[in-house]
């Protein structure tokens, strides 16, 4: 016999990052993992050198200092905050604390939508789970569909909310609907990757709901508007049960000391949200304006990237084609059942207007 995984491990794809290069550019614009506009805040740089003669003690597995400093920053309490190396370190021990095989045979069922982000279906195959997608309305979960396919197997619902790569959000009023739609015995994740960026009154980030129940858990990361995606750190607020669950399966030291400082760090940065936010918003707007007048199809985004539709498969290719050689690399998204279309993240202003003049010049080129 001959070593072997288990079978369903050969039917997961591997998670595909975006480019970060382009062979012979030297000055490529990187607009394909929606890390934030800015970089790090620069109060992270001084608490890494800080560190630079502590790295051989080991890092404070509870990461108290850290929890109390996201509690303070959010209003939340830190006792029902769990860190990680990134938010999908949770969402990958999630998948295994309520997934897997049911006890009477068969698997448990992970329902997200069609479009929704692919840590999911990697993190719920690698469980055990079966994955099942529900169709969206308009490139937005639909939350009656997504109730429609909860059957006694589900154990866990996953919303990104926005959603990566679609950047649309469902209200407050439509998550607490799919909240008291879903049985108890149904883990709700609501992933606020974005949170920072959007700026509706009408969006709540999931904190609420968690605090109302006790079978919902929210989300989130230092990786894009707090600039730390190297770094590899997120977070989770959940319930008291579902936080001692989390802390008994985790890696002891699943937050790096580095991360576990420049998270502190970068809370700290004074005016980081506000002008981040600022930022985003209005060249969001432009770059939506600039490529809509293009006659380029953007769906309406509240987080820091844009979906593009070239209505085409082939136009994708050449679109892409174009911008690479002039420098831009964008995100191809057909491995998120959407083949015809671009996710641009939102850069720097001088990045964005590299990125219209490439992307205006195409479809002047080829309407
Ligand atoms: C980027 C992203 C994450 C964050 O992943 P990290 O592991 O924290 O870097 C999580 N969910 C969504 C939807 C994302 O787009």
């Amino acid at each position: 016999m001959t070593l072997r995984p288990r079978p369903e491990i050969l039917d997961i794809h591997p998670y595909v990052p975006g480019v970060s290069a382009i062979p012979g550019a030297n000055r490529a614009v990187k607009l394909s993992s929606n890390e934030g506009a800015f970089g790090p805040p620069p109060s992270v740089a001084s608490a890494l050198a800080a560190l630079a003669t502590q790295l051989h003690r080991y890092p404070d597995g509870g990461a108290a200092r850290l929890r109390a400093a996201i509690g303070a920053r959010f209003g939340l309490d830190p006792e029902r905050i769990v860190c990680g190396a990134g938010s999908d370190d949770l969402i990958f021990l999630l998948c295994h604390i309520y997934g897997g095989p049911l006890p009477e045979g068969g698997s448990t069922e992970l329902v997200m939508t069609e479009h929704g982000f692919s840590i999911y279906q990697i993190a719920g195959r690698l469980a055990g789970c079966s994955v099942v997608k529900t169709p969206e309305r308009r490139r937005t979960a639909d939350v009656d569909a997504i109730l429609a396919a909860v059957t006694p197997a589900t154990r866990m619902v996953f919303v990104a909310n926005p959603n990566n790569p679609t950047g649309t959000f469902l209200p407050a009023a439509e998550t607490a609907r799919l909240r008291h739609g879903l049985p108890p015995y149904v883990l709700l994740v609501l992933d606020a990757a974005y949170a920072e960026y959007v700026d509706r009154p009408d969006y709540e980030p999931g904190a609420a709901l968690v605090d109302a129940s006790d079978n919902t858990v929210m989300t989130r990361t230092f990786s894009k508007m707090f600039g730390l995606g190297g770094l590899r750190l997120g977070w989770a607020y959940a319930p008291p049960a579902i936080v001692e669950n989390l802390n008994r399966v985790r890696s002891p030291f699943n937050v790096s000391l580095s991360a576990h400082d420049a998270g502190i760090a970068a809370l700290a940065e004074p005016g980081w949200v506000e002008r981040s936010r600022a930022h985003n918003a209005a060249e969001r707007a432009r770059v939506t304006r600039s490529l809509e007048q293009s006659g380029i199809g953007i769906t309406p985004s509240e987080a820091n990237f844009v979906l593009a539709d070239l209505t085409t498969q082939a136009r994708v290719d050449t679109a892409d084609a174009h911008l690479r050689a002039r420098g831009v690399i964008v995100r191809r998204v057909g491995g998120y059942g959407l083949p015809t279309c671009l996710r641009i993240t939102i850069g720097t202003a001088e990045e964005n207007d590299r990125l219209l003049d490439a992307l205006t010049g195409f479809a002047a080129a080829s309407p």
